[in-house]
């Protein structure tokens, strides 16, 4: 596995990657600055991370409380241990369906546990019906970037890759492009069995999933084929729909810098028309490692609404890009997160090399999580983690010189053995 360093300068000497960033960065962030004094940032976010919390501390009850109001109305609530079990779910469902066609919303988990390649190697047909994720498919590629998947691309990149992969002229105008690519998304929606999306709240005392989107493909992916499958991490859950105004004025405001998503969706069991149709929704909440997580020092980055904001601030992945870091998550949110899901050893450079500690995602965070100082925990704990390692290396070297030696073996026992008899004789 490449070292991110290795990435870095590798991605830094990309001109197209530096303009795509550049540009999309840049415009995030003064999007941001331009909205987000018009709440009261400090007291919101102060707020968001106390309901979160409570979260965290009540997961359970919760979660109960979710299954409890969602089944009532006609959802079906599944828990998965980790991400093979999730899949297992999700295939089940489908089989029992007859899909071979799933149309899909933007969900992060659904790339953290590798459902799409599951799927396909089923004979299962997916699509991407998210703009960027539309577009990273056709390239082959994973999103770069947890709220713009192809934010690596510039237009004219996008321009040659539909022309190529559609067989349609070349063009650059993202106007056209979209109307492209939805007039090719629109006949899959009419033929998908399944539709598969993430969730951004799954809401407690209502047992309602929420999808915030700007595209209008949520509202589609989870209202025409028959059967909806909703993936949630289990911190997605909120308690009340009282808590949702202050995530639904925090979550735009800093990942797109809009007062408003374009779609809000509230998806909450099954109508009676809808029954009688046989419709059905699934939600699958994940746990794949978030209670070793909860059970440690870093239980508050669970508390994350994947806003992108911390992202688009952070200078190293404004040159670097998503893929420098080789996880799902990139970014000052992927350096923690992807330590904890994969072991700090296996990814002990992301916290050196990908972070300068200037605090500005911290700064960002909607929901006040202290990244940066989580980040030089991180490096603690490496730098830990190798000195209690070369401590114990020298020590084995040292056993296995002695062992190996019968005079220095007989030599390494005199003392104890001095020990010993001295110990006899005082009993006696
Ligand atoms: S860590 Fe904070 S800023 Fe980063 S994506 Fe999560 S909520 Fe947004």
């Amino acid at each position: 596995m490449s070292r991110f360093s290795d990435n870095a300068t590798a991605a830094a000497k990309d001109k197209n990657l530096q303009t795509a960033l550049y540009n999309a960065t840049e415009r995030f962030k003064k999007l941001r600055a331009d909205v987000i004094g018009s709440i009261d940032f400090e007291s919101y976010r102060k707020k968001a991370s106390a309901v979160k919390s409570d979260v965290i501390d009540h997961l359970s009850y919760y979660l109960d409380q979710f299954e409890k109001n969602a089944e009532k109305q006609g959802t079906k609530v599944y828990y998965a241990e980790d991400a093979e079990k999730a899949k297992e779910i999700a295939l089940r469902i489908i089989r029992d369906n007859n899909g071979s066609l799933v149309v899909k919303g933007k969900s992060m988990v659904t790339e953290e546990i590798g459902l799409n390649e599951f799927l396909q190697k089923q004979d299962i047909e997916v699509v991407e019906t998210d703009l960027g994720e539309f577009i990273i498919q056709l390239a082959g590629e994973k999103p770069s970037h947890i709220i713009a998947p192809a934010i690596h691309k510039t237009k004219e990149e996008v321009g040659r890759l539909f022309a190529e992969k559609l067989h349609i002229d070349y063009t650059d105008d993202p106007v056209k492009l979209t109307a492209i690519a939805r007039k090719e998304l629109r006949e899959k929606f009419l033929k998908a069995d399944i539709g598969i999306t993430g969730v951004n709240f799954a809401v407690a005392d209502t047992g309602s999933v929420v999808i915030v989107t700007n595209e209008g493909n949520g509202r589609m992916v989870t209202t025409v084929p028959k059967v909806h499958i909703a993936f949630a991490t289990v911190e997605k859950i909120i308690p009340s729909i009282k808590d949702l105004s202050l995530f639904l004025r925090l979550l735009p405001r800093a990942a797109t810098g809009q007062k408003i998503s374009s779609y809000v969706s509230f998806l909450t069991g099954i109508s009676k028309e809808e029954k009688k149709n046989e419709r059905s929704r699934h939600i699958i909440f994940i746990n794949n490692g978030r209670d070793a997580i909860i059970a440690g020092a870093f239980r508050n980055i669970l508390s994350c609404i994947r806003c992108g904001a911390c992202i688009n601030v952070c200078p190293v992945y404004g040159f670097a890009g998503g893929y420098s870091y080789r996880a799902t998550y990139p970014g000052p949110i992927g350096i923690v997160l992807t330590s904890l899901l994969e072991g700090i050893s296996n990814r002990s450079d992301l916290p050196f090399s990908a972070c300068t500690l200037c605090y500005a995602c911290q700064e960002a965070c909607s929901v006040g999580i202290k990244l940066t100082d989580m980040i030089r925990e991180l490096r603690r704990a490496a730098v830990d983690r190798k000195s209690t390692g070369k401590k114990l290396s020298i020590m084995m070297r040292m056993y296995g010189t002695v062992f190996s030696s019968p005079e220095l073996y007989k030599l390494s026992k005199a003392p104890i053995n001095m020990m010993i008899q001295k110990g006899t004789k005082k009993h006696e």
